[in-house]
């Protein structure tokens, strides 16, 4: 069972990221994941968004100083066995997560999983991430255990443009040499291939992970789902790859689960 044991304490996992209104995608979504999958969750607001089915008609972002501050509040006293990072919205915001999880021991030289997902664009197109603040993004990666983009960030992030399993490959090889310790490249936008199999690479190895493909429309919060859902398993201490294949098999259902909502598009489920 993933309940933890009444009265002891849990494991923990921070999400970095923005709220959604709409309850579907964000830290929204994180929190569901992480409460689903036997975890405590925390949260450092990084953006609130104005949003519901249809789209995004605002942005208000918190002061970076106070998006680091809510990491070492909840670091210091909490403490915590995962993170991860959803919308960053800006440079500034990038730098000073940068800054307070090198200092606290977040990511790849420090003893904590720190995972990014390189959040750029809403599913209706709206921009979630300044322009201006790709190249500090890149430069997270250096500190990632894992980045989870999908292909229209890896093209943005990289100038690969996949279309094929081929293109997947040369995908996988581009984000892991901006420095992260492992990528998944997600193929869920390749159409035309029957089954996702999307590709986690480490530089050597190239693991296959293969799922169905389902025909809904409602897939609002899913690439937030799938990155909180690999996170609370690093958290309960599982390794990458079976972190990553817990991920796998959890948005499978959510997806599968996912539910029409307002006039627009609908969210992943997190109900069962
Ligand atoms: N809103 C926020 C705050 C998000 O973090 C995200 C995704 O990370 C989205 C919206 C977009 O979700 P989708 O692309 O599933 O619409």
């Amino acid at each position: 069972s993933l309940r933890p044991v009444p009265g002891t304490t849990p494991a923990r996992a921070l999400t970095i990221a923005g709220s959604d209104s709409g309850g579907g995608a964000g830290l929204q979504a994180d929190m569901r994941t992480f409460f689903g999958c036997g975890v405590h969750g925390m949260t450092a607001v990084t953006a609130v968004t104005v949003q519901n089915s249809v789209g995004v008609t605002g942005v208000h972002e918190i002061p970076p100083e106070t998006v680091a501050a809510q990491v070492e509040s909840v670091v210091t006293d909490i403490g915590v066995n995962a993170v991860k990072t959803g919308m960053l919205s800006s440079a500034g915001i990038i730098r000073a997560v940068d800054e307070v999880c090198g200092r606290l021991g977040i990511g790849r030289d420090g003893r904590i999983p720190f995972v990014v997902d390189p959040v750029a664009a809403s599913m209706h197109g709206d921009p979630l991430l300044r322009a201006d603040a790709l190249d500090a993004l890149r430069e997270l990666f250096r500190r990632a255990t894992l980045v989870t983009p999908n292909l229209d960030e890896v093209r943005l992030l990289t100038g690969v443009d996949a279309r094929d399993r081929a293109g997947l490959v040369a995908a996988a090889r581009a984000m892991r040499a901006l420095g992260p310790q492992w990528v998944l490249v997600k193929a869920g936008h390749l159409v035309d291939d029957p089954d996702c199999v999307d590709l986690l690479h480490d530089g050597e190895r190239v693991v296959e992970l293969p799922g169905p493909r389902f025909d809904t429309p409602h897939t609002h919060g899913g690439g937030d789902t799938l990155a909180s859902a690999v996170t609370a398993a690093l958290a309960r201490g599982a390794d990458l790859v079976e972190a990553v294949r817990f991920g796998k098999r959890y948005i499978v259902r959510a997806v599968s689960d996912a539910y029409p909502l307002g006039s627009g598009v609908g969210p992943v489920s997190s109900f069962w």
